[in-house]
């Protein structure tokens, strides 16, 4: 069998277009623009590309973008003051804490201070709670994509055997109550769990969301199954690319070009032959994540306006 490849990009782009027509009509017919503000702490390059990416997607479909840079040493009642001042702004419909935060920095306290009705990025505890109880809420970008691929996709849900691979609190956990919802018989593994493969080789749906350069193999995969990648890794060693997937020309051209790799958690060309449909990377769930934010951005821009 060689595995379907998800086309990430095309469904974000549907997504994209859908969120520009919302905007338009916002505008048009209350002459509002939605508004995201971004608060970066430090200066981690990988938040640095990200960042601008969003900001890149905000323009191309209309909505107002705001970057607040905070120095790297300012303690979090600095950062706590600015996202009271967005929370009080009104041009500002949704606030994101972009994460990781330097190590002092407390998290919980800044992601339980932006108000929840602009809570985009949904990392507050208000927004998990109703999360995990089937309310109305901003869900998580990453989950949200996944989810809206498998819909997009026609991968059936309900009754299915689901396997989340990864626990965190930003993809993993909300990932594996969303496909519950959707019905499926969900198992959550993580680093502890016993005879990995073994388990995550029971689902009919594996989510894999782990950090670990293309550990996922084929005998990790049940065949059929469909196989969602959410990891992003550099691999820039060049010993480390070639144990992994041996002279692959293209692996080795990319690192040539650009002295790494990007890898996701999976490993593609051997999970292909036994997969019935896998997301790559790039092009899979990346994509997606930002779509869902500039959603969740119109969203909330609606609701604050009583809209929608
Ligand atoms: P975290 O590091 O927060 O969590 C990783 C999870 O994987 C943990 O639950 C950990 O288990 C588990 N894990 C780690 N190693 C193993 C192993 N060897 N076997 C089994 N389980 C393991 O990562 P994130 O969830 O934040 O991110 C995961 C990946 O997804 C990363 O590559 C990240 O870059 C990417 N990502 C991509 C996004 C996108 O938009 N495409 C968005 C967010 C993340 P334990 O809990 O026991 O430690």
């Amino acid at each position: 069998m060689t595995a379907r490849i998800i086309d990430g990009r095309k469904i974000a782009q549907q997504i994209k277009d859908e969120v520009r027509l919302g905007v338009e009509k916002l505008r048009a017919t209350a002459g509002i623009q939605p508004g995201l503000a971004t608060v970066l702490v430090g200066d981690h390059p990988a938040s640095q590309v990200y960042i601008r990416m969003k900001a890149r997607a905000c323009e191309e479909i209309g909505i107002r973008s705001t970057t607040i840079l905070i120095e790297k040493n300012s303690s979090t009642e600095e950062v706590l003051r600015q996202i009271e001042q967005l929370n009080r702004d009104d041009q500002t419909d949704g606030i994101l804490v972009q994460l990781p935060l330097p190590s002092h920095i407390d998290e919980g306290l800044l992601l339980q201070a932006v108000d929840p009705q602009k809570d985009v990025d949904g990392f507050h505890p208000v927004s998990l709670g109703n999360l995990l109880a089937g309310r109305e809420c901003f869900v998580p970008c990453t989950p949200a994509g996944i989810m809206e691929i498998l819909k997009k996709e026609g991968i059936p849900l309900k009754g299915k055997r689901a396997v989340m691979l990864g626990r965190s609190n930003i993809v993993g956990k909300p990932t594996a109550i969303l496909l519950m919802h959707q019905h499926a018989t969900v198992t959550i593994c993580h680093s502890r769990t016993e005879n990995l493969p073994r388990v995550t080789s029971e689902g009919d749906i594996l989510v894999v969301a782990i950090g670990r350069p293309a550990m996922v193999t084929e005998e990790f995969v049940k065949p059929g199954a469909v196989v969602i990648d959410v990891g992003v890794n550099r691999l820039s060693d060049l010993a480390e690319i070639k144990r992994i997937f041996g002279d692959d020309p293209l692996r080795l051209a990319e690192h040539q070009k650009k002295g790494y790799t990007l890898v996701g958690d999976v490993h593609q060309a051997r999970v292909q032959e036994v997969a019935s449909a896998l997301t790559p990377v790039p092009g899979g769930v990346g994509p997606m994540t930002i779509a869902m934010l500039l959603k969740n951005t119109l969203i909330a821009a609606r609701r604050r306006r009583g809209d929608g």
